[in-house]
């Protein structure tokens, strides 16, 4: 039986979702708050629905893509009310970053109506979502997992089952968290090298041989920062999200983080001058000697 999938939220990362799910045969239902993201996804072959809670009603996995926890909370909200989850048997698949509390509590809620959560954060960026090569850190428990398994599939290539609910967000804060320092100390970095004299480029060579490596200087320097380009598709604004996230598990779990706690004071706009819809890619260029002096 082919599964019929829906996506809610057709941004950056839900576009590409909504195509792969439809690139790889299967019955896609969407929906966007934005009229604009709902053109572009019916020119693509994909059904959109009238509200959220069509999609929710009409599908049996549901993926979510959303901005924060409180859309994903709003969404369940108007599904239930709407009687979209009265039939048993769904699964949810929140793959927006969020807060480990709030997905267990919404995983209870659902399982008492006879459905699945996962929260399955991810890794990958566009690029990853429109390719079906994300990585997915997921919290939940196996059964839901086996019954979103193969939209679990076409999304990633990574697909990590890390726990009970809660534990996939867990794992993606402590993940962005460091892609939020990695993305400072790189910059910081090459701005060293280019003053003293040596190219990025050949700073970044050595680097990615030895050990400073990270994502961040294998795949978006060389991408994305030395053609100056600059458009990853991630925004600071979620960037900041992340570590406001990060920052508040770690008050949760009794941790002090005084690295994080400065990372996230640099990456705020009085201190970055970048606006929330900018790329974060921005905050690393190498023209702009000022930036974070
Ligand atoms: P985005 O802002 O590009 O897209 C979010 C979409 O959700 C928008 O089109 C918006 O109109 C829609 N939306 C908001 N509220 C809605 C609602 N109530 N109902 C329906 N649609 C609604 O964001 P994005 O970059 O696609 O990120 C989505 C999630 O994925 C976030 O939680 C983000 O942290 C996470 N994420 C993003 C990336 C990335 O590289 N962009 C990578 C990994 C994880």
């Amino acid at each position: 039986m082919t599964l019929t999938v829906g996506v809610i939220g057709l941004g950056a990362m839900g576009a590409g979702m909504a195509r792969t799910l439809s690139g790889g045969g299967f019955s896609v239902q969407a929906f966007d708050l934005a009229e604009e993201a709902r053109a572009h996804m019916a020119q693509h072959g994909v059904t959109i629905a009238e509200n959220a809670s069509a999609v929710v009603a009409a599908c049996d996995v549901i993926v979510l893509s959303l901005p924060l926890a409180r859309h994903v909370q709003d969404i369940i909200d108007d599904a239930f009310a709407a009687g979209a989850l009265a039939d048993a048997g769904k699964t949810v698949i929140d793959t927006s970053t969020s807060e480990a509390d709030i997905s267990r509590q919404l995983a209870a809620r659902l399982s008492a109506a006879g459905h699945g959560f996962l929260d399955a954060p991810v890794s990958g960026g566009p690029q990853g979502a429109a390719t079906g090569s994300l990585s997915m850190m997921i919290g939940g428990d196996a059964a839901a997992v086996a019954a979103a398994q193969p939209v679990l599939d076409a999304l990633a290539s990574k697909v990590i089952h890390v726990g009970a609910s809660g534990a996939g967000n867990i794992a993606k804060l402590v993940n962005n968290m460091l892609v939020a320092c990695h993305m400072l100390t790189t910059a910081e970095a090459m701005r060293l090298s280019e003053a003293a004299g040596l190219p990025a480029e050949d700073a970044l060579r050595v680097i990615n041989s030895a050990t400073g490596r990270s994502a961040i200087s294998e795949v978006h320097f060389p991408t994305w920062v030395l053609n100056n380009s600059l458009n990853s598709g991630f925004s600071a604004g979620l960037m900041r999200k992340d570590m406001r996230l990060a920052l508040e598990l770690a008050q949760q779990a009794g941790c002090d983080l005084p690295v994080a706690r400065m990372v996230a004071q640099l990456w705020s706009q009085d201190r970055s001058g970048l606006s929330d819809n900018d790329d974060f890619m921005q905050i690393a260029d190498l023209r702009n000697k000022a930036k974070l002096d």
